[in-house]
């Protein structure tokens, strides 16, 4: 436990599970996922709409959070949402967790900043793209923030959206460098054997990945 961090600090925590992470270059890992509560984003593709409303889930105090990651005694933490940047002391709650010894991933929308990230988080940033509906919020400001451990992430909805995914990954040099960038397809929109053929027919430094824990405890199971 963090006896450092006061205890006015707390979260609104939708839930905290033990599971595998089903994305990410760490996907079949062992996990810890916490998931917040709220976010300001509607993505047409939402697979967490009960994590949506801010006053969902209950608000924890962030060394209690620490204590019950610590009991499942897992390698990895992945901090979630809802949109976790959203909340006030969401950066309180990844350096608890570092500390606590867990490698920690943050999967945010990309909507906000990540400048008070440490980089010792490992941070999974979201591009919008139009068939998501919220192309106009991403913070393009993140991608110069983005270090070795980071990831950037796609959700593809059609063939408009590689193609504009595509585009914007030559624009900004994506894939290029220390930075991985995965491309996933909408659970259920699209079709991932044609955004395999896609990717190695115009060769994209990219990753194609699906979303495993879908795959192994079907789309509509919650909390696994
Ligand atoms: S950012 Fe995530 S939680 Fe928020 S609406 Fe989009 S998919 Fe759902």
């Amino acid at each position: 436990m963090n006896t450092a961090v006061p205890s006015r600090h707390r979260l609104r925590i939708f839930e905290i599970y033990d599971s595998i992470q089903g994305e990410s270059t760490l996907a079949g890992m062992p996990c810890t996922l916490v998931r917040l509560a709220g976010c300001p984003l509607r993505c047409s593709y939402c697979d967490t709409p009960q994590a949506i409303p801010t006053d969902s889930g209950q608000w924890i105090n962030v060394e209690d959070v620490v204590q019950k990651v610590a009991a499942f005694n897992r390698p990895l933490v992945l901090v979630t949402g809802g949109e976790p940047l959203a909340q006030r002391y969401t950066v309180e709650l990844l350096s608890a967790l570092h500390e606590s010894g867990c490698i920690v991933q943050l999967e945010t929308a990309g909507a906000y900043s990540i400048e008070n990230i440490p980089a010792c988080i490992r941070r999974i940033i979201d591009i919008k793209t139009p068939g998501s509906g919220e192309v106009e919020r991403n913070c393009l400001q993140n991608l110069d923030l983005l270090t070795e451990g980071d990831e950037i992430k796609f959700v593809l909805t059609d063939r408009s959206d590689y193609e504009w995914a595509r585009d914007f990954i030559h624009a900004h040099r994506l894939g290029e460098g220390e930075v991985p960038v995965l491309f996933s397809p909408a659970w259920g929109n699209m079709n991932a054997a044609d955004l395999c053929a896609w990717v190695l027919e115009d060769h994209l430094p990219v990753r194609v990945q699906m979303q495993m824990h879908k795959t192994i405890w079907g789309a509509e199971a919650e909390g696994v």
